[in-house]
């Protein structure tokens, strides 16, 4: 179900036109961990096929008005209809208007904000005039490839600024002027500190995930970073789930916004899920082996609880000669992305992550999700499963339970 309402607040007015107006420690995670989750909240037959609508676009690509390059840049890209987000999204980003958008990756979510603000920078100088704050490296990094893609042949420039990379060279490229800034908030809040970003002139933030920041601790970074900002901008608000916190920030950084949401219908109800059992690491290991093997198994995603124990995992698997790669926080930056792609291009069969790590990834045609650890709470299973099912597609995901569960 689609929704799209007007909320007036009175703060600010909103600004019409295509024009702009105008380090904490990262906690652990909220919940507990290891809460018990029972095993059958694992299991649930798919029902796609009856639930799924297609949704309509009111719109083309072509109302949208936008300048020849970017629009040649769109169909190069292929797309042809806006998905529900942008639909919505795009018209209001174009006036100016601060915007809640409750979707999930796989939705659109990028294009949404990146085509209008592309089409509001095109002409304009190169000094940092749209902050972008992704929760993770990899989102940051798809999030400007995107921006890239769209915004060939128009002079427009983006700086990428996150963890696990060089800051010095950072500060160098910073240094050359851009119209974007996109980063992950612990290294930009890091850079702020050291005085060598301006934002003073940032006429649009967009907060991405805003949930998963939150999730990750990300809160104070967040506050503090907001708090520099002109207060006249444009502020867009990108989140999966609306919770009372993530509430408290819209209350507190948007004026006068419409919220539009395109959330599908339960990713457990696109999944078909089931439980494995097992007592040991040992069963487990040997199980998920045998399931790898077989040939429907042709891209898995292999959820571990720790940074060690995913390499292990990844290790293990790629000696017993299915290529597999891993992926989490103890590796370098190049080294994930370099993973992710040969995940994405076929190149491996298996890609081992932890939560943290995969969240956010658009990875399309992952057949089997499998917890090789359980998750720590239903959320990050619901997140987990959520890799697999997409665009239509009816998922596997498998999860590893004690057999005395039986
Ligand atoms: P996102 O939700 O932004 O991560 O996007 C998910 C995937 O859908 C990405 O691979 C996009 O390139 C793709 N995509 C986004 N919008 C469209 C569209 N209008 N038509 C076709 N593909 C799209």
């Amino acid at each position: 179900m689609t929704k799209y309402n007007s909320r007036a607040a009175s703060r600010r007015p909103a600004t019409a036109g295509r024009k702009f107006s105008g380090s904490s420690r990262r906690n652990q995670k909220s919940s507990h961990r290891g809460a018990y989750i029972h095993p059958s909240k694992f299991i649930n037959k798919a029902t796609i096929t009856t639930t799924e609508t297609v949704y309509e676009s009111k719109h083309t690509f072509k109302d949208f008005g936008f300048q020849s390059i970017l629009q040649h840049n769109l169909d190069k890209k292929g797309f042809t209809k806006p998905s529900a987000i942008q639909d919505q999204a795009i018209k209001p980003i174009l006036e100016g208007k601060d915007v809640v958008g409750l979707a999930n990756t796989g939705t659109g979510k990028t294009a949404a904000f990146v085509l209008p603000l592309i089409e509001k920078l095109i002409g304009r100088p190169p000094q940092p005039t749209v902050l972008i704050m992704a929760p993770t490296r990899e989102l940051a990094l798809q999030i400007n490839d995107e921006f890239k893609i769209f915004s060939q042949g128009l002079r427009l420039f983006s700086a990428l600024v996150v963890g696990g990379t060089d800051i010095n060279r950072q500060i160098r490229e910073l240094k050359r002027g851009q119209h974007v800034i996109i980063g992950t908030p612990g290294r930009l809040r890091d850079l702020m500190n050291r005085g060598q970003i301006d934002l003073s002139k940032v006429a649009c933030l967009v907060l991405d995930e805003a949930d998963r920041m939150l999730d990750m601790g990300f809160v104070n970074d967040i506050r503090s970073i907001i708090q520099d900002l002109p207060e006249k901008r444009q502020t867009l608000f990108f989140s999966a789930t609306i919770t009372q916190s993530i509430r408290v920030l819209i209350d507190e950084f948007l004026t006068d916004h419409i919220e539009i949401s395109v959330r599908t219908a339960d990713t457990s109800e696109r999944v078909d899920q089931d439980v494995l059992y097992a007592n040991t690491k040992e069963e487990k290991l040997e199980q998920l082996i045998a399931l790898l093997q077989s040939p429907e198994f042709e891209k898995t995603l292999v959820f571990g609880e720790t940074k060690f124990g995913v390499q292990r995992l990844s290790d293990h698997i790629e000696k017993i000669g299915i290529s597999s790669v891993a992926i989490h926080g103890n590796k370098s930056q190049p080294q994930r992305q370099r993973a992710l792609r040969a995940f994405k291009d076929n190149t491996a069969k298996v890609m081992v992550a932890t939560d943290v790590a995969a969240r956010g990834l658009d990875i399309p045609n992952v057949t089997h999700v499998i917890n090789f650890d359980q998750p720590m709470t239903y959320e990050d299973y619901v997140h987990r499963i959520g890799r697999t099912g997409r665009a239509g597609a009816t998922g596997k995901a498998l999860t590893f339970v004690p057999r005395n569960n039986q």
